[in-house]
């Protein structure tokens, strides 16, 4: 990692990775836009992760849930009530900031969960000021975007703040339709917007971003995770709640001896791993992972326990995945506020049980991406270029088609229609060879095949691989098995 979070955002707006939104207007703060090559890595990054975790297994099924549902629904969850953040705002109104954000800032330490009481009194304590500018009393702040329903005014709906929601309510039809028995978990990648009170560190954190989330429901009494053995051996580096108050910092532990010591049960050291474990599959690396439990007051209040995945970020250790347990917090209020039903029969007690969600493992996709162009980006000094080693699973592009000159466009093209059919491929006559490899080199593209005069006698071409830039010389009927082979 060689470059700070502003240098990306300059070098993704640069490669046609990520815009700032609505740019020609000033842009808007929170707000961003894929281009031609990001919006590629994001489709990638969602299918590698849907596979991995809907396809793959037979445990969990996916859904597409609305953006906009009955506002009864973020009633009954407390998000109308209580999905808020502190604020401070500058007594000339002029600026506002979060303030366990500010307070981390100015004095160290972690300020989630605290409370607008204790932040007037640090302030005062301190004497805290922004630019010289004094605070208003801090208040909170619903983070819900909120929007009218219809032509008649007043009929107020919220553009969704998490995708989880969804799930909870739509829970029976989607255990009856696929008739799932537990444990079981339902997925959903889609979008989720927060009216962010200050937005920073490129899309790290927006106001519009997106969601990977799984609610993985359990029997209250099956403590016991059926695919603990395929974690067992993997070591991650641990901060517990017990560590972070005795000031202790992070070690590496197998989850076996996880669940010897009791730092972690079953199923969250199953979800914490696996999803790391994801992450390594897709090259990144493993020292730039942590897991840290949640500080008691840190809790939320639904939450028996919570750990995030926090990744080594420029701007330091940071959430980038949360895996809380939620009991059967949010079924039972669903229940109570809709009055239906959201019971399922337990065959073996015969009996109704309301599940629990033993993990709510929510990754967010922007953060994700964000990893990924971090761990991927080298300015290769050698080279004279950058070179975004990106995984080929992810990569926007797969396999690059070059001509030497435009003269061989046509046996060119043949390959080009070949080999699109199974590759995402790109087709670059321009510009001298080295210029073409390196353009292919900044947005990370695996494979470049070159036709040159030769191909036309040996049949043959030149493929580049972008790790290396070693090249090999692939008869154009070997072509497809080698790049499958490779990619
Ligand atoms: P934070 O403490 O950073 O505000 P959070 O604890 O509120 O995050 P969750 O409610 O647990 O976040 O959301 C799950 C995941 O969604 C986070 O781990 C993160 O990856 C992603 N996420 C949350 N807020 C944002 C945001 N404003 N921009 C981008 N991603 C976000």
């Amino acid at each position: 990692m060689t470059i700070n979070v502003e240098e990306m955002a300059v070098f993704c707006k640069r490669k046609g990775i990520i815009y700032p939104s609505s740019e020609i207007y000033g842009g808007l703060s929170g707000f961003f836009d894929y281009g031609p090559y990001g919006s590629e890595i994001k489709r990638n990054v969602v299918n590698a992760w849907w596979k991995e975790w809907v396809r793959s297994r037979e445990d969990i099924v996916g859904i597409d849930g609305s953006i906009i549902a009955n506002p009864k629904i973020w009633k009954a969850s407390g998000h109308v009530d209580g999905f808020s953040d502190l604020i401070l705002e500058t007594e000339d109104g002029k600026e506002q900031i979060r303030a366990d954000h500010f307070l981390e800032e100015q004095l160290g330490g972690n300020f989630d969960g605290v409370t607008s009481d204790e932040v007037n009194k640090l302030l005062k304590k301190h004497n805290l000021t922004l630019k010289g500018k004094k605070f208003k009393e801090c208040v909170s702040f619903n983070m819900m975007f909120t929007t009218n329903i219809g032509p008649k005014q007043g009929n107020i709906g919220y553009l969704r703040p998490e995708t989880a929601q969804i799930i909870f309510a739509d829970f029976k039809l989607i255990q009856e339709n696929a008739r799932l028995k537990l444990p079981f978990g339902i997925a959903q990648v889609g979008k989720a917007f927060r009216n962010e009170i200050s937005p920073r560190n490129f899309i790290f954190r927006s106001r519009e971003f997106e969601q990977l989330e799984i609610e993985y429901f359990i029997h209250p009494k099956q403590t016991k995770c059926p695919y603990i053995d395929e974690v067992k051996d993997f070591s991650m580096s641990v901060l517990s709640a017990e560590m972070q108050e005795k000031g202790e910092k992070a070690v590496s532990m197998s989850v076996k001896e996880l669940l010897k010591k009791k730092i972690l049960q079953e199923w969250h050291a199953y979800f914490l791993a696996k999803n790391i474990k994801w992450f390594l599959k897709l090259g990144c690396n493993p020292k730039n992972f942590r897991i840290r439990q949640h500080l008691k007051d840190e809790l939320a209040h639904y939450s028996s326990d919570c750990w995030d995945i926090e990744y080594k970020f420029p701007f330091g250790f940071k959430e980038l995945q949360g895996v809380a347990d939620r009991s059967d917090y949010d079924l039972s209020k669903h229940i109570k506020h809709s009055g239906k039903d959201l019971s399922l029969f337990d065959e073996e007690t015969k009996s109704k049980v309301v599940p629990h969600v033993v993990a709510e493992p929510s990754l967010g996709l922007d953060r994700a991406i964000l990893v990924f162009l971090f761990e991927a980006y080298n300015d290769d000094k050698k080279r004279g270029n950058i070179v975004l080693n990106l995984h080929p699973k992810i990569a926007p592009l797969q396999v690059a088609i070059l001509p030497l000159v435009k003269k061989l466009d046509d046996e060119s093209r043949k390959i080009f229609e070949d080999l699109k059919e199974d590759f995402n491929c790109f087709f670059d006559n321009g510009g001298s060879i080295g210029r073409r490899y390196a353009r292919m080199d900044e947005i990370g593209t695996p494979f470049c095949v070159t036709i040159d005069f030769e191909s036309l006698e040996d049949k043959a071409v030149t493929v580049r691989d972008r790790e290396t830039t070693k090249q090999e010389r692939i008869k154009i009927s070997e072509l497809k098995t080698y790049l499958r082979n490779k990619l």
